[in-house]
């Protein structure tokens, strides 16, 4: 469930402090401690998940959860109609840094074009 080395748990956990936006039993939302936009916030799930590809079939509905909540996130932070953006990096190529599978909401200002 848990990876004692990954540094999401650690804050799943309340070892690492961290600016929590929203919580519930399956996920936690907290802000980038090194924000890429005006609001940069991450939505991890609880259990340790190290990335898109070892998302399973059990884990279906929680994915479709991570989504929603970075909807309700945006929403939290007033976001949901100026928009925003949500990114999942999955490994080298993407530049992902943390193994523990996260959806960054970034807004808050117009953000550059992608492609
Ligand atoms: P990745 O590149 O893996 O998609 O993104 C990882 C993100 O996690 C980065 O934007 C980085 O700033 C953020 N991050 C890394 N360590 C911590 C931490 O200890 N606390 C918080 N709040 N964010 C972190
Ligand atoms: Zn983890």
């Amino acid at each position: 469930m848990h990876d004692p080395d990954c540094i999401f748990c650690k804050i799943v956990r309340g070892e690492i402090p961290a600016d929590v936006v929203y919580e519930d039993e399956d996920v936690l939302a907290f802000k980038d401690i090194s924000p890429q936009a005006k609001i940069h916030t991450l939505i991890i799930p609880k259990v340790h998940i190290a990335s898109l590809n070892e998302l399973e079939d059990e884990h279906i509905t929680l994915g479709g959860k991570l989504l929603k909540t970075a909807a309700k996130v945006a929403k939290l932070h007033g976001i949901d109609e100026s928009g925003y953006r949500t990114v999942i990096n999955t490994n080298a190529d993407s530049g992902q840094v943390v193994f523990h599978v996260h959806v960054h909401v970034m807004g808050g200002q117009p953000l550059r074009k992608m492609g």
